[in-house]
């Protein structure tokens, strides 16, 4: 039937609105408008809707993940996967004998949808006549509880403008779900929920049990459904409908012309993995039956916001309007992908959130760009998160081990045991063909996990955490990167072959028999920067706990000394003078002739799958997915990387950073959403007007749907902390240094006014406000001790209740 106009997604302030139905973007809208509180998570879908060509409906609860096998081309291959749950949102209603509700069978008059991102709520306002003349309004708001972390409610309103008659709600529970958002895995099994059980509690409550099939998490949704008109319920008691896997209840009220009713729809989610639980369907029927009515729960859901925004939100002003609100919903995702009811979890941060199957729910290194803004304004979540990798320590041993290699090696791709889950093969939707997947030799995973050890540690100085998980993490990586380097006696250096470093296009040299290439220049430098940094690590624990490490490690007076000379010999290459090779043998391969490519293909994001489709390989060529020397720069301060740089024996001369980064923009295609936030980072300073480009484009990359038809299978959780990282500490120039902290802003042209909270140490909420003429900081009156704070090149004390300002 007719549709109502669709116009472009408006963003401002906060909220994200959207006029009229668009089947098109429909997939789009669902991931940038989920909901989720650390915990559980649902996307945008409408509820009457279920999965298909247009829709697909998804719950995901963090770190619940199953395992399937499937036949590739003959070939079983196993995959473990975050689990699309059962799905709470089924509600529709019809009037008198009419049709269920559903967009596609009436003619939409009117049709709206915000996020409100203040409260995170989802809205949604239709107009519509259906068959028999009838126009009604519906509006909806959802939310899943920040206070309660099992809690989502669904709020349903239905008004008669020109009928009166008898409405009927359906309100169900959906377990015969499965996992069929990403269309590239639909080859593969799908069925992760088994077991499925379902229940009528009482006249207005439902339930849904299942157990996912192989690593038997058990899972439990109860509904209640009631019936209410101004403000009262009105008594309505459901009748069940059920089906195979699937319960609902159909509850009914009389409608005036002009009248209305709300069906409030609260719903429990457990799932085993829930801390303090008896079981997970006892308490979701409990909960659920405790839990006071929709504006109650959303009053006390808001509230939790509230506070959330005040630590969290970056006030830019001037020309900055839509990057603001831009900015805002990033940190909204970031927010309801993790946050306190994280910590209670056994969790790490899938790269595309808890919004969508892509990658399927796997933890790689994107939270190198998501730990900084975290660190400062919630530093327990980002402990949650490293005590996520500490559980998977012995793992990584056990991968060290198996390869012949010391200490630990964590995975490139990671989710519920820690052992290595990059799938063997990847499909090239271009040529329709299943390759080999070498990515997973991106041991520079090693180097992430130590870094966000070294992050929290500069701006928390929780020695207590560092002494019982950072420390050990950290050295264990370090004897890691000490047994994968071997010493060359030709080139009198170390160096560390068969990897593959950030840029995922090169994972083999042309024409070689064996993946990996060698001496990846960020892999060895930051390999050499793990172990320069371990021995510092071990120094800032007290003297009777790192006895005792040392001791339970067995680490010897000459591990630390073979770290001394990794960490002042590793190889870097070099080619063309200054350009350091992003590998040995990168200098040698070919140009590419990216002119005629973009003529060809417009779009050359993904040039490995162009390259290949053509019967080429982008190992070939000079040419880059993503940023690779350039994280050498965005990773380390220039004072940390000078001083690595002397310690190997190596010039950087500072013009040659300028050099390098032209040299690899020219050459980098930006396939992974991570790229540009670092091109613009590497920039800020030094070609302001560009790095503001950048910065915008990788402001777009998820509600412009830049990669074309990837945001709708989950948004770039890296990439959008990445936007808003860029904001606080690479314009605001903050660095956590040497017990001090840093501020040397370098506003982008047009930028009048940058404003923001943070957590440092133990003072709760230090504002910083930045023009382009002037800084100041204030710290909260509290009883801590002041702070180092580096302005301008001078290092002055911070006291609690004070402000410091100077001039720029
Ligand atoms: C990127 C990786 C990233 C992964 C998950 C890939 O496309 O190349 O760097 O970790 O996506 O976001």
């Amino acid at each position: 039937m007719a549709e109502a106009v669709t116009s472009a997604p408006r963003i401002g302030g906060w909220t994200l609105t959207y006029s009229g139905f668009d089947a098109e973007q429909e997939g789009l809208r669902e991931a940038l408008c989920s909901l989720g509180n650390g915990r559980f998570a649902i996307r945008g879908a409408a509820p009457e809707a279920v999965a298909g060509e247009v829709h697909y409906p998804g719950t995901y609860a963090a770190g619940c993940f199953n395992r399937l096998t499937s036949d590739v081309g003959g070939r079983e291959v196993e995959d473990e996967a975050l689990v699309n749950l059962p799905n709470w949102l089924p509600l529709t209603f019809r009037i008198e004998d009419g049709e269920w509700f559903d967009l596609g069978g009436v003619e939409l008059l009117d049709y709206g949808q915000v996020l409100d991102m203040k409260r995170a709520v989802l809205l949604r306002m239709i107009r519509f006549r259906d068959v028999e003349g009838r126009e009604t309004a519906l509006t909806q708001r959802r939310f899943m509880s920040m206070a309660t972390p099992q809690i989502a409610a669904l709020e349903t309103t239905v008004a008669s403008i020109n009928w009166a008659g008898r409405v009927t709600f359906r309100s169900g529970i959906d377990g015969r779900v499965t996992n069929s958002g990403v269309e590239r895995y639909r080859t593969l099994a799908s069925r992760h929920l088994t077991d499925i059980g379902t229940g009528v509690v009482d006249d207005e409550t439902i339930v849904l049990e299942a157990r996912t099939s192989s690593s038997g998490i058990a899972v439990a949704e109860a509904a209640r459904t009631r019936l209410v008109r101004d403000a009262e319920p009105i008594g309505a008691s459901g009748r069940a409908v059920a089906e195979p896997g699937w319960i609902g209840l159909e509850l009914e009220a009389d409608l005036e012309q002009g009248g209305r009713v709300t069906a409030e729809k609260i719903v429990a989610l457990f799932t085993s993995r829930e801390p303090a639980l008896s079981e997970p369907g006892v308490q979701a029927r409990r909960t659920v039956s405790a839990a006071p009515g929709f504006d109650e729960l959303l009053a006390e859901h808001a509230r939790r916001w509230t506070e959330l925004w005040d630590l969290c939100s970056l006030e830019l002003r001037d020309h900055a309007d839509h990057a603001s609100a831009v900015l805002r919903l990033h940190t909204y995702h970031l927010l309801i992908t993790v946050s306190e009811h994280t910590r209670e979890v056994d969790a790490g941060i899938p790269a595309r959130g808890l919004t969508g199957e892509a990658y399927r729910g796997h933890i790689f290194w994107d939270s190198l760009f998501i730990f900084p803004f975290l660190n400062l304004r919630l530093p327990e979540v980002t402990r949650a998160l490293i005590r996520y990798r500490y559980r998977r320590l012995n793992a990584a041993r056990q991968a060290a081990r198996e390869a012949d290699f010391e200490g630990a090696m964590f995975p490139w791709q990671s989710g519920a045991g820690g052992e290595e889950l990059t799938p063997t093969v990847h499909l090239n939707p271009r040529s329709g063909r299943w390759l080999p997947d070498n990515s997973r030799l991106q041991r520079h995973i090693n180097v992430e996990i130590a870094h966000n050890v070294w992050l929290h540690q500069q701006v928390t100085n929780n020695v207590e955490f560092l002494a019982f998980y950072g420390a050990e993490m950290f050295v264990e990586i370090a004897r890691f990167w000490a047994g994968i380097a071997t010493y060359s006696e030709d080139k009198g250096r170390y160096e560390i072959r068969g990897v593959v470093g950030p840029d995922e296009y090169h994972d083999a040299y042309p024409d070689a028999d064996r993946p990996g290439i060698d001496n990846n220049a960020y892999t060895n430098v930051m390999a050499a920067w793990v172990l320069w940094r371990a021995p510092r690590v071990l120094e800032m624990l007290p003297g009777q706990r790192r006895e005792e490490l040392s001791r339970l490690l067995g680490l010897r007076r000459e591990e630390l000394e073979r770290w001394d000379e990794i960490s002042h010999r590793m190889l870097i290459p070099f080619h063309d003078g200054d350009i350091i090779s992003q590998f040995e043998g990168y200098g040698e391969l070919e140009e590419l002739d990216w002119d005629s490519y973009r003529e060809r293909y417009g779009n050359v994001q993904r040039l490995d799958r162009i390259l290949e489709a053509e019967g080429d390989t982008a190992n070939r060529y000079k040419a880059s997915k993503q940023a690779d020397v350039l994280m050498l720069f965005y990773l380390l301060s220039a004072d940390e990387l000078r001083e690595l740089f002397e310690r190997l024996s190596y010039p950087l001369e500072p013009e040659a950073i300028p050099r390098n980064i032209a040299y690899y923009e020219a050459r980098t295609s930006h396939g992974s959403t991570l790229s540009k936030v670092v091109h613009a980072w590497v920039l800020a300073r030094s070609d302001r007007e560009r790095s503001w480009d950048l910065f915008t484009e990788a402001l777009d990359s998820d509600i412009a749907d830049v990669q074309g038809g990837t945001t709708p299978e989950g948004v770039h959780l890296g990439a959008m902390a990445g936007t808003v990282d860029l904001v606080q500490r690479g314009f605001a120039g903050l660095e956590t240094r040497d017990e001090v902290l840093w501020l040397n802003p370098a506003l982008p042209q047009g930028l009048t006014e940058l404003r923001f909270k943070l957590r440092y140490r133990r003072h709760w909420g230090l504002e910083v406000r930045i023009t382009p003429d002037r800084i100041g900081v204030t710290a909260p009156p509290s009883d801590e001790s002041p702070i180092n704070l580096g302005l301008d090149g001078e290092v002055v004390e911070l006291r609690a209740g004070q402000t410091v300002e100077r001039a720029l």
